[in-house]
């Protein structure tokens, strides 16, 4: 079976260091055994994604040298395949509309005494999960609604589920998230739903990305199983830190691969630096 992995950035910014990092890998992991490595654009969240950094994405991996195969995949081309895996989970019960605004899930959140918390902060606390079926038609003609998974439910349906690390196998545990969101108020998907759906479309064997999406490999795992889709192989590696020993991100002010072009960087010198773990100064790996 051939290899395929990908590098799937959404275009919210221009790429830093840990980007490059992480497409290195992936890029590297393909091309050892003799596969495909493929790019797809993540940009659908119409708030934040924008063609010029697309236009950034495309420049940066030129000039790393990370050739990729085949077609880019734009998410934003693909909305009425992720509303007909949506309605697969609706038809079978599996999601719900919801209604509440960001300050009203706040203020629940802030009004109970031991709001549980998961991976991405606290637990959506269920209101809408309650509604009755005629309440829920009236207000979908009527409101901007988000539609969530019902987790309880979706496990209760699938039963134990495992995926693997590498060499190690993991229980998944996708209850941690609570009642994920499948399709946004503002796009007619989620993260979780678009991603899964499209690393079994394009055949991804091996997912590399940070360890950032460990946990959220849970909840995808969970899609899987409930949509029938075939399971890859995860790889998720270290998160590149500052020497303040923060995670690299745009807004601890990790210097863009762009930055790193105008001040002169050899791209196949840094290129060759993050493949022997050697980090341009100041940078080390973490929490492998
Ligand atoms: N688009 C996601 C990001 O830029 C990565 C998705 C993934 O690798 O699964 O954080």
């Amino acid at each position: 079976m051939q290899i395929v992995s990908r590098f799937a950035p959404s275009p919210t910014g221009r790429l830093h260091l840990g980007h490059a990092y992480s497409a290195l890998l992936a890029h590297d992991h393909a091309r050892e055994r003799s596969g495909a490595f493929l790019l797809r654009i993540e940009d659908i969240d119409p708030g934040r994604a924008r063609a010029v950094f697309v236009d950034g994405i495309i420049e940066d991996l030129i000039w790393l040298g990370l050739e990729w195969d085949g077609e880019i995949l734009f998410q934003s081309e693909r909305l009425p395949i992720y509303a007909e895996a949506l309605d697969r989970l609706k038809d079978r019960g599996l999601a719900y509309p919801c209604f509440c605004t960001r300050s009203e899930i706040a203020a629940e959140v802030a009004a109970s005494a031991s709001a549980p918390h998961g991976p991405d902060g606290p637990l959506y606390p269920g209101t809408c999960r309650r509604l009755d079926a005629g309440e829920r038609a009236r207000r979908i003609a009527a409101e901007p609604h988000a539609w969530r998974l019902d987790t309880a439910r979706a496990i209760a349906a699938t039963g134990p589920l495992y995926w693997h690390d590498g060499d190690t196998e993991v229980l998944a545990e996708p209850q941690a998230f609570g009642d994920v969101v499948l399709a946004r108020k503002d796009a007619p998907t989620s993260y979780h739903l678009a991603v899964t759906v499209d690393d079994a479309a394009q055949g991804v064997t091996d997912v590399v990305r940070g360890r950032d999406l460990y946990a959220a490999t849970d909840v995808h795992r969970l899609l899987q199983a409930l949509l029938d889709l075939q399971t890859p192989l995860y790889h998720h590696h270290a998160l590149l830190t500052g020497s303040d020993g923060r995670r690299l991100a745009k807004r601890n002010g990790a210097p863009t691969l762009a930055s790193l072009r105008e001040s002169g960087t050899d791209p196949a010198a840094l290129i060759a630096d993050l493949r022997m773990g050697q980090l341009p100064g100041g940078y080390s790996t973490a929490g492998a």
